[in-house]
């Protein structure tokens, strides 16, 4: 049993916890909203009232964060608490370059891992994430999903883009398939069991899930990471990014099929 700290208890990062309390693991859990720590304090957790004072005595230091921006701020409060001997394991999806500022500043005594994640709410409820590790990782990890070694500290992050940027791309380009059909007059029903036969089975799979919860606006902010780290404009991945801007930040990126059919529909403007 290793004593870990979360940082972060949004959708995934409550998950996480939840998922460490279930495997036994003594768990402390911060975040900038309170509220969202009670249900995990009625769980078993210590609630922190400070990244600092939540880091302070922890083996293992986990933070799930919306992107860069929210972990420089977290983190300016939490490096300096860090315990001699202490893993930190950077998990939220941030990009290889917020990864290696992060490398910059981390104490001596202390290892870093970037693990950024594969699966959403119910893969990190369940353990069934896959966690693209880049560094030495941390043996908790395993408690999470199937750990992938990528390499030195920064490539899972870099993994991870890779990932996302083709899973996000393809998933606006089904959509505007399935608005195709609409437009060519086949039936919806029809349409997605042709479509299931086929390649695209997993992507409508994904887009059709009713368990996952992985934010359109997460899904812009990483096809944006992916063009600022790259240098280079791709210009599907260009395309995708300006779909997602059109449509509802909130929900889940499957929801992107019916934004682009109600855009496209032949009662619409366009
Ligand atoms: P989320 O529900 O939006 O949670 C974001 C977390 O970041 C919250 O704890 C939020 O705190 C915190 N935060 C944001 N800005 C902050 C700031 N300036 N200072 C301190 N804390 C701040 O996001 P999520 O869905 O859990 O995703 C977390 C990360 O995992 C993201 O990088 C995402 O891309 C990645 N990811 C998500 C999924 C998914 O399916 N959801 C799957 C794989 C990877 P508050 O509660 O106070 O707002």
């Amino acid at each position: 049993m290793s004593r870990i700290a979360v940082l972060g208890l949004g959708r995934m990062g409550a998950a996480m916890a939840g998922r460490l309390l279930a495997t036994g693991h003594q768990l402390t859990v911060w975040n900038r909203t309170a509220a969202k720590a009670e249900p995990l304090r009625a769980a078993g957790a210590t609630v922190a009232e400070t990244p600092a004072r939540a880091v302070a005595d922890a083996d293992v230091v986990i933070s799930m964060l919306s992107g860069p921006e929210a972990l420089e701020a977290v983190m300016d409060e939490a490096l300096p608490a860090l315990p001699d001997g202490c893993a930190l394991v950077e998990m939220s999806t941030v990009g290889p370059d917020a990864v290696r500022a992060l490398a910059a500043r981390v104490p001596a005594g202390v290892s870093l891992s970037d693990a950024p994640v594969m699966g959403s709410t119910d893969k990190a409820a369940s353990g069934g994430l896959t966690i693209l590790v880049g560094g030495p990782g941390a043996a908790v990890l395993a408690d999470l999903g199937t750990v992938v070694h990528c390499g030195p500290v920064g490539s899972g992050a870099a993994m991870k883009l890779v990932v996302n940027a083709g899973m996000i791309t393809a998933i606006t380009a089904l959509a505007e398939t399935i608005a195709l059909a609409d437009r060519l007059g086949l039936p919806g029903e029809l349409v997605e069991r042709t479509l299931s036969a086929g390649p695209l089975a997993a992507l409508l799979g994904r887009a059709r899930s009713t368990t996952a919860a992985f934010p359109i606006a997460h899904a812009a902010k990483d096809l944006a990471l992916a063009g600022d780290v790259s240098g280079v404009e791709f210009p599907l991945i260009t395309a995708a990014r300006a779909v997602l801007g059109t449509a509802d930040g909130d929900a889940d990126l499957g929801a992107v099929v019916e934004h682009v059919r109600s855009t496209t529909s032949a009662g619409s403007s366009t």
